[in-house]
């Protein structure tokens, strides 16, 4: 903890307000950071979209049309944003209230606001979500990374390593509030898949394991890419599924602890994978093609499997290896690694770095 508390305005995602699952991981991600440094004693005021829905924390709501998501893009697409860009929007408010702050910390993973850097009387550290997915990104961040050392933040080596940086830069994993994360110990037989339906999250592989295992396979997240989930229901109109929507994270828990493991079947370097760290706080292994930040977190025979990428035979196998995994190990690697009080560290240790206390 540091002596000194700190004024921090946190600017969120433009891609949808909080609450609604548009933003994916970084909805979590900004909740506990933000949470974890308010019990830390910090300032702190978030900037997001209008009709974002956390009433339990200070968020200041901001007018515009939404970005258009970086996964959708093709990585030579120039940079383009709508007419009264909610994105340009609220980098305005930060620009008009900075002086009131002490650091600025941006979510988006967009150009925008790694542009404005220099154009900013206060620094800006940049928490980048995902691995490179555009060329004009990939530039702006190697240059933000040289004019301003340290300012650059990433969740995993794997996702770090996208980007080629020589210059310094942060490595933060992520945290979660382990006790909204009930341990069990009996799950039933079932899987979980958790994540936006949306084509780099490959569900596709996870529902082939359910109708070659004859296990049912529980569904949860933000519906984003409608066309590709009904390809997927056409694809497998017999295989065991269900899906439950985007539940909220008690909801979500409830499900997930009761399954005999999580799959995870992303085609893209996943940045982290939150929801491999809330399995594992439920006591639930993470089966996981062994590509992005899931092959940093799980440990391959104790917390779960690490699999050839996409192979879907090497998914059912682990998933007939699941009788080695000890549950508790799971629940404990979450509490010690993956805690909001390691993750608040990680943060403040950032934070100081770039302000040079
Ligand atoms: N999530 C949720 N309810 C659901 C399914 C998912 O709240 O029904 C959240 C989950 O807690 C996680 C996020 O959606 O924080 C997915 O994030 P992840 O880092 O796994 O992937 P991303 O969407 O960022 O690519």
């Amino acid at each position: 903890m540091t002596s000194k508390p700190l004024r921090l305005l946190f600017v969120s995602t433009p891609v949808g307000p909080l609450g609604t699952g548009l933003g994916g991981g970084v909805e979590l991600t900004l909740y506990n950071i933000a949470q974890e440094m308010i019990r830390r004693g910090h300032q702190l005021q978030i900037v997001a979209p209008s009709d974002s829905t956390w009433d339990s924390l200070p968020v200041v709501q901001i007018p515009g049309n939404l970005q258009i998501i970086a996964q959708s893009q093709e990585r030579t697409d120039p940079i383009t944003m709508p007419e009264n860009s909610v994105l340009a929007n609220m980098w305005d408010y930060a620009r008009q209230v900075q002086g009131e702050y002490d650091l600025i910390v941006n979510f988006a993973y967009d150009w925008l606001p790694l542009y404005l850097t220099p154009f900013f009387q206060r620094p800006i550290a940049h928490l980048i979500s995902m691995g490179s997915l555009s060329n004009a990104l990939d530039q702006i961040i190697r240059q933000v990374a040289t004019q301003f050392p340290s300012t650059i933040g990433f969740h995993s080596l794997a996702q770090a390593a996208t980007f080629v940086l020589d210059e310094q830069f942060f490595c933060l994993s992520n945290g979660i509030d382990v006790s909204l994360y009930e341990f069990c110990a009996q799950p039933k037989q079932q899987l979980a898949w958790v994540g936006r339906i949306s084509p780099e999250k490959g569900l596709e592989d996870a529902i082939a394991v359910a109708q070659i295992t004859h296990i049912p396979l529980k569904i949860m997240g933000k519906l984003q890419d409608k066309s590709y989930w009904e390809q997927i229901r056409q694809n497998y109109p017999n295989a065991p599924f269900e899906y439950l929507g985007f539940l909220s994270t008690s909801q979500m828990q409830q499900v997930v602890r009761q399954c005999r493991a999580l799959l995870m079947t992303h085609r893209w370097v996943e940045a982290f994978g939150n929801v491999a760290i809330e399995a594992l706080a439920c006591g639930v292994p993470v089966i996981s093609y062994r590509r992005g930040g899931p092959a940093e977190i799980v440990k391959d025979g104790k917390t779960g499997f690490l699999v050839e990428p996409d192979s879907i035979p090497g998914l059912v196998n682990a998933v007939s290896r699941l009788d080695e995994i000890n549950r508790h190990t799971c629940r404990a690697s979450a509490e010690t690694e993956f805690s909001l009080e390691a993750l608040g560290d990680r943060f403040e240790q950032w934070f100081m770095e770039i302000l040079n206390f």
